[in-house]
C-alpha cells in the first residue's frame, strides 16, 4: 500500500533536467569544437601569414634589388660613391632591410651603405656571397638569418657589378608574429562573443524551461494533485472536499467539477444509507448500533469530567399479546404510537440532549446526561408509566399496555456501554419481576438475582422430563354441607439442589420463556388421567378436577383441540374438567376471548375465571366474558373480616354471579369466621388450608377413601 509516488511535476522536473544536461553537454562540445577551431584557424593561416609574408619579402627583396641595379649603374660606372652610399642607405634604412652590398666585376665591396665602408676594394666572405658574385642574373638566397636577392649591374651589355640587398627574416618573424598575434587575438574576442551566444541561448532556453515547469505545475500538476488530495479524502469518509482556488474552464477544470458533483453524489447516497443504517425503520427512532455508537462517543466524552449519564431500559409489557391478538399490523401501529409517547415524555423533562432509540421489538433505550441524572430518571420513568396509563387507540380499539423500566447510571453501575446495557436489562428485567408498570434501578445485588434465575430457567427447561415437577391436589368443598366436591390440580418444582421452588416464582418463568406452553398441556394430561383414579368421595358425586390454564397457552396453542383430545385419551367426562383462566388473560380482548370460551365450552368443560378481583377489569366485565364461575382471590377473602372494602367487593361479587346464574368460589379459607361470612354471603365453593392443603394424589386417595 505504501507506493512511492513519482509526482508528475518531479518527472517533468526530471525531463527537464536531463534536458538541460544535454544541452549543457551540447555547449560544452561547441565550446571545445570551437577552441579546436580556432588552434586550426591559428595554425593555418599562421602558415597563410608565413608564405604571405615570404612571397612579399622576396617580392619587396626582388623590386628593391631591381630598383637598385637599375639605379646604381651610371654611379657605379663613374664610381660615384656618394651617390651609391645614398641610394644604398636610402635602401638599407627600410625596415625590413638588413644590408646593402654594392661590388664591383671583380666581386670587390664597393659601398656597403656605412659611413666607413669597412670592407672596401675587398673581397666579401660571407657565406652568400660566393653564388652573389657568380650569378649571371638575380639569384636568390637564404640564409638563417637574411633571404638575400643580388642582381647583376649592368651597363649597355656590359656587367659592372651587382648589388646584394639582404632582408633581415628576424624582421620578418616579428612582423609575421604580431600578425599571428593579432589573428589570435581575433579570433579569441570572436570565440568570446560566441560563448556569450551561447550562454544567452542556454539562459533563455533555462528560463524557458522555467517558466514551462511552473505552467505545468500551475495548469496540470496541482489541479491534479488536488483531484488526488481529494480522492484520498473521499476514500476516508470526509466528502467536503470544497473547490480549488482557481476557476477553470479546460477539460481539467470540467473534471474538477465532475469530481466535485460525484463526491456530493456520494455524500448524499452516504448521508442516506447512514440515515437509512441507523435509524429504525419503523419508528424513525435512533437503531441499536447507532445508540450504541453515540453512547460510546458520549462515554469518551465524559472521560475526565464529572459528568453523568443515566440509561433507561424500557420494554413494553405483555406486548406479544397485541401481536398475539391483534395481529402484527396492530403490534407495529402500537409500536410508532408507543415511541411517540416516550419522546413526547423525553421532550417534557428539561433535558439536554437526550437520545432516544428503539433497541429492537418491544424495547426502548432512552440516555440523558448532565445535572442529576438519578432524579431526572426517575421523574422520567414515572412519566412514562403516567403516559402509559392512558390507553392506546389500535384499529379502534382501545388497548392497555404497560411500560417495566430499567435505570442504570454511568459512572456508579459500570464504565463502558457494553456493562451499562447489560445493567439496564437486568434492572428492566426486575422492574418486570417485581410486577411490571413501574421502574427499577440497578443494584449489584440484581446480578445475583439475574442469574439465579437464569440459572433457573435452564433448570426447568427439562425439569418435567427429570420429573422433579409433580402435581398436588387441593380439595374445593361446598360451602353449604362442606361436602368435597372437586380439587384444584397445583404444580410444585422439587429441584435437587435449589429446593422447593414457589410456584408464583418458576410459573413466571415458564410463562416468560413459553415454557408453559409444553408443561401446560402435560398437566393437564397429568391431572385428568389421574382424575380417573380416584374413588367417589362421600357425596357419591365424583370429583372435578380444574386445572389452572395460562394466558399463553390461550393465545398460541389450539386449546379447545388440546382439551378435546387429552379428555378423548383419558376417559374423563368433559363435564369433570374445570379450566381456570387468570382475569388478565380475557381481559384488553373480550372478542377474541368470547370465541375462545365459545370453543371451550363446545368441548362440554367449565371455565373459571380465576384470581377474580386482582385485575382491573371491573365487575362490568363478567357481563361480557361467557364463565361459568368465578374465583374470589385468597387476597380479599384474607382481609374479609378487617376491611369493610374488601367485604362489599366480594358480595358485589357474589351477588352479581348470581344474577348471572354462575358459580363462586372463595380462594384461601383459613378461617372459621372467613367460611362464616362467604355462607352467609351464598357462595357456593370454598378451598383453602381451613379445609386442606393440597394432597399428592395418594394423600388424596387416602382421604376420600378413610371414612368420614
Ligand atoms: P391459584 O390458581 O390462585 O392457586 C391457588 C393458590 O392458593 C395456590 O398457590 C394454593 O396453594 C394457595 N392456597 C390454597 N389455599 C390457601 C390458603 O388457605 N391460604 C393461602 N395463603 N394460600 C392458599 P400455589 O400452589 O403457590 O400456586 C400459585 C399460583 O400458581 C396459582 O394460583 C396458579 O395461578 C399458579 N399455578 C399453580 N399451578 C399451576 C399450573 O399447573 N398451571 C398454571 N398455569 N398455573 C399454575
Ligand atoms: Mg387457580
Ligand atoms: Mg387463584
Amino acid at each position: 500500500m505504501n507506493r512511492r509516488v513519482v509526482g508528475l511535476q518531479a518527472r517533468f522536473l526530471l525531463v527537464m533536467g536531463v534536458a538541460f544536461v544535454l544541452v549543457a553537454a551540447i555547449l560544452a562540445l561547441l565550446l571545445e569544437r570551437q577552441t579546436a577551431m580556432q588552434r586550426e584557424v591559428g595554425a593555418v593561416s599562421g602558415s597563410v601569414i608565413r608564405g604571405l609574408f615570404e612571397r612579399s619579402v622576396r617580392s619587396r627583396g626582388e623590386a628593391l634589388s631591381a630598383e637598385l641595379a637599375d639605379s646604381l649603374a651610371n654611379p657605379l660606372y663613374y664610381s660615384d660613391l656618394d651617390t651609391i652610399g645614398v641610394l644604398a642607405r636610402n635602401t638599407a634604412r627600410q625596415h625590413v632591410v638588413s644590408y646593402v652590398m654594392v661590388f664591383d666585376a671583380e666581386g670587390l665591396l664597393v659601398h656597403d651603405g656605412s659611413q666607413e665602408i669597412a670592407g672596401y676594394g675587398q673581397p666579401m666572405r660571407d657565406p652568400l656571397a660566393a653564388r652573389a658574385v657568380a650569378g649571371g642574373g638575380m639569384v636568390t638566397q637564404e640564409s638563417a638569418e637574411v633571404l638575400e636577392v643580388s642582381r647583376p649591374i649592368m651597363v649597355g651589355r656590359e656587367r659592372i657589378g651587382g648589388v646584394r640587398v639582404g632582408m633581415s627574416l628576424a624582421r620578418v618573424r616579428e612582423l609575421e608574429a604580431a600578425a599571428n598575434l593579432n589573428l589570435a587575438a581575433r579570433l579569441q574576442a570572436m570565440g568570446k562573443r560566441h560563448l556569450g551566444w551561447l550562454v544567452l541561448l542556454l539562459a533563455v532556453l533555462v528560463a524557458t524551461a522555467a517558466v514551462v515547469a511552473s505552467y505545468v505545475e500551475r495548469t496540470l500538476v496541482r489541479p491534479i494533485r488536488w483531484l488526488a488530495a481529494a480522492a484520498r479524502q473521499i476514500e476516508a469518509g470526509d466528502y467536503d472536499i470544497g473547490t480549488p482556488k482557481v476557476r477553470r474552464n479546460d477539460e481539467l477544470g470540467e473534471l474538477i467539477e465532475a469530481f466535485g458533483r460525484m463526491s456530493q453524489g456520494i455524500a448524499r447516497h452516504d448521508r442516506e444509507i447512514r440515515h437509512m443504517a441507523y435509524t429504525d425503520a419503523l419508528t424513525g427512532l435512533t437503531n441499536r448500533p447507532a445508540f450504541r455508537e453515540a453512547l460510546d462517543h458520549r462515554l469518551i466524552g465524559t472521560l475526565g469530567t464529572s459528568r453523568q449519564l443515566a440509561l433507561l431500559f424500557a420494554d413494553i409489557d405483555d406486548f406479544k399479546r397485541i401481536n398475539d391478538t391483534l395481529g402484527h399490523e396492530a403490534g407495529d401501529e402500537a409500536l410508532v404510537q408507543f415511541a411517540g409517547r416516550i419522546s413526547r415524555a423525553v421532550g417534557l423533562i428539561d433535558e439536554q440532549d437526550p437520545l432516544v432509540a428503539r433497541f429492537g421489538g418491544d424495547e426502548f433505550v432512552i440516555l440523558i446526561q448532565d445535572g442529576d441524572v438519578a432524579r431526572a430518571a426517575a421523574r422520567l420513568a414515572d412519566l412514562l408509566v403516567q403516559e402509559m396509563a392512558r390507553p392506546l387507540v389500535i384499529q379502534d380499539r382501545e388497548v392497555f399496555l404497560g411500560i417495566s423500566i430499567g435505570i442504570t447510571l454511568y459512572p456508579d453501575d459500570g464504565s463502558d456501554a457494553t456493562t451499562l446495557l447489560k445493567n439496564g436489562d437486568i434492572a428492566m428485567y426486575q422492574a418486570k419481576t417485581a410486577g411490571k408498570n413501574c421502574h427499577r434501578f440497578y443494584s449489584r445485588a440484581m446480578d445475583h438475582a439475574v442469574e439465579r434465575r437464569m440459572h433457573m430457567e435452564y433448570e426447568l427447561r427439562n425439569a418435567w422430563a427429570r420429573k422433579e415437577i409433580h402435581l398436588v391436589y387441593q380439595p374445593i368443598f361446598r360451602i353449604a354441607d362442606r361436602a368435597m366436591v372437586g380439587v384444584e390440580t397445583l404444580m410444585r418444582w422439587q429441584h435437587p439442589e435449589l429446593g422447593a421452588i414457589a410456584p408464583a416464582v418458576f410459573i413466571e418463568i415458564a410463562e416468560q420463556t413459553g415454557l408453559i406452553e409444553t408443561i401446560g398441556p402435560k398437566v393437564l394430561e397429568a391431572a385428568c388421567h389421574e382424575a380417573m383414579r380416584w374413588p367417589l368421595p362421600a357425596s357419591g358425586e365424583p370429583l372435578f378436577v380444574s386445572v389452572n390454564v395460562s394466558p399463553r397457552q390461550l393465545r398460541t396453542s389450539d386449546l379447545d383441540r388440546v382439551v378435546a383430545r387429552i379428555l378423548d385419551e383419558s376417559g374423563l367426562p368433559a363435564s369433570r374438567l374445570h379450566l381456570e383462566l387468570t382475569e388478565t388473560a380475557v381481559v384488553g380482548d373480550e372478542l377474541q376471548a368470547s370465541s375462545l370460551l365459545a370453543k371451550l365450552h363446545r368441548t362440554g368443560v367449565k371455565v373459571w375465571l380465576d384470581d377474580f378481583g386482582t385485575g382491573f377489569s371491573g365487575l362490568n366485565h363478567l357481563r361480557q366474558v361467557p364463565v361459568d364461575g368465578v374465583k374470589i382471590d385468597k387476597s380479599f377473602v384474607a382481609d374479609m373480616q378487617r376491611d369493610p372494602d374488601d367485604l362489599a367487593l366480594t358480595s358485589a361479587v357474589i351477588s352479581m354471579a348470581h344474577s348471572l346464574g354462575i358459580t363462586v368460589v372463595a380462594e384461601g379459607i383459613e378461617q372459621e369466621v372467613q367460611l362464616q361470612l362467604l355462607r352467609e354471603r351464598g357462595c357456593e365453593l370454598g378451598q383453602g388450608y381451613l379445609f386442606s392443603h393440597p394432597l399428592r394424589s395418594e394423600e388424596l386417595v387416602r382421604l376420600l377413601q378413610s371414612p368420614a
